[in-house]
């Protein structure tokens, strides 16, 4: 069985919302749809969550809000009307509108974008809905009780029939309404799906797959065909804005694939995440070439080299190093060091805040001879499908670094046994995922 979750450009209209009724009917096999509230229909247009988001602001103002529900309502009955149904949202509609008025909280408030979308969606299918209030289960406001949940999805779902859920938001035992972050209606449909078992977690939205780097920076990145949660998890810590962890690692625990597809071309394979041992031998990743899955940065870090003789010598050192950035609330993204120094890499934000007093307690309290606070760096990285990097496309990435006029600041390979991770110059940031991607790009 699959679970297929619709984002909210794929629900923004009823011309939208007739191609997911498409895919859902081409397949039996698709019994579980978890669906967004209805998304952008252009450029200009806003989100149904962002105006349910501004209602409850407004509301909590004193502010009036009519003209900002009316948006919303329009939006439902317009798509109700333009599929045939006979469903009248008006009651459900006035029950939201009531709430907002009357000081409902964020979560009740902003939760029926999805509420509303899976009641149309319903309807046009001719599936049962089932709230998702009742299924998923949050045991504080940001934690899902995982146990509990798969024992109410087990219990609510039967084989044989075919449901549409809300995404984005759960509840507490006692009735009330808790959303996920942002664009949490992934997260939901990975609950259910593993809840359920499913063969494949599918997720339709408005893209063919992902990209194998940023293409606001590099020129029509090759489509990543497969890629395993591993190497998922690698591109988003260096920095790609890829599938949300908290959506993967549901199913990843029992090793489901994710599809992503685009409604907007449904015969496209998109993107398969899947456990490693899922990837056919010679089956290459389709990233940049069949070595190197994806390239991916981001700015925002600074430097601290301390220096002290004979650093190497004293076993714990680096440890009290990395008590003091601690207690200075200065995460550490890399520490390197070598006979009388040490390079501290971290976000440049906290470091900024925490810069006076890191300095009293390196030269006070841990001796430091010297302590350099580099100027605003960057970091690039490819992810690779094997373990270890190929010293072929090390050394090509390299030296595209070079022809780019790119200096580099650390190079550190190892560290993951997927990555390897270059630091520049901040400003030569763009350059360098550029000169990246065309080595790993390289057979
Ligand atoms: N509608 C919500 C949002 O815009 C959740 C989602 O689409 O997943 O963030």
């Amino acid at each position: 069985m699959i679970v297929c979750k619709f984002g909210g450009s794929s629900l923004a209209d009823a011309g939208q919302m007739k191609k997911v009724a498409e895919i859902v009917r081409q397949s039996d096999d698709r019994t579980v749809v978890v669906v967004s509230a209805p998304g952008k229909r252009r450029k200009e247009d806003e989100k149904i969550t962002d105006i349910l988001i501004s209602c409850h602001d407004r509301a909590i103002r004193g502010e009036d809000v009519s003209d900002r529900f009316a948006a919303v309502r329009e939006r439902y009955t317009e798509i109700a009307r333009d599929l045939g149904l006979g469903t009248d949202l008006t009651g459900v509609l006035d029950e939201v509108e009531a709430d907002i008025r009357g000081g409902a909280d964020r979560s009740a408030v902003v939760s029926r974008g999805e509420y509303l979308s899976a009641h149309l969606v319903a309807a046009f299918l001719g599936f049962e809905f089932v709230d998702a209030a009742e299924i998923i289960r949050f045991s504080d406001e940001v934690t899902v009780d995982g146990a509990e949940t798969d024992g109410l999805v087990g219990r609510r779902f039967s084989a044989g029939a075919r449901y549409v859920v809300p995404g984005f938001y759960g509840g507490f035992a006692d009735g009330r309404v808790q959303l996920f972050s942002r664009g949490g209606s992934d997260i939901s449909a990975a609950l259910i799906a593993r809840a359920l078992g499913a063969d494949i977690y599918e997720n339709w939205t408005d893209v063919s797959g992902l990209l194998s780097a940023d293409p606001r920076i590099v020129e029509d990145p090759a489509p990543i065909r497969r890629v395993s949660y591993r190497e998922l998890r690698e591109l988003a810590y260096l920095g790609a804005n890829v599938f949300h962890e908290e959506a993967v690692a549901p199913v990843a625990e029992k090793n489901i694939p994710i599809q992503i597809r685009n409604t907007n071309e449904p015969d496209h394979p998109g993107t398969t995440i899947a456990g490693l041992d899922e990837r056919g031998a010679d089956e290459a990743a389709g990233g940049p070439s069949a070595r190197t899955t994806g390239v991916a940065g981001r700015t925002g870090f600074r430097t601290v080299l301390i220096e002290r003789s004979m650093l190497s010598k004293d076993a714990g050192y680096m440890d009290r190093v990395r008590e003091a950035f601690a207690d200075a609330a200065v995460p550490v993204r890399h520490a390197v060091s070598g006979s009388d120094s040490l390079l501290v890499v971290c976000p440049a934000e906290p470091l900024e805040a925490g810069e006076d007093g890191l300095k009293q307690v390196l030269s006070g309290k841990l001796d430091a001879e010297r302590i350099e606070f580099g100027s605003p760096m960057a970091i690039v990285g490819v992810v690779y499908p094997s373990r270890g990097v190929h010293a072929g496309v090390l050394s090509r990435m390299t030296a595209e670094l070079e022809r780019s006029d790119v200096r580099l600041r650390y190079v550190s390979v190892g560290e993951s046994p997927h990555t390897a991770v270059f630091g520049v110059d901040e400003g030569n940031y763009a350059d360098a995922v550029r000169a990246v991607y065309r080595g790993a790009r390289a057979e």
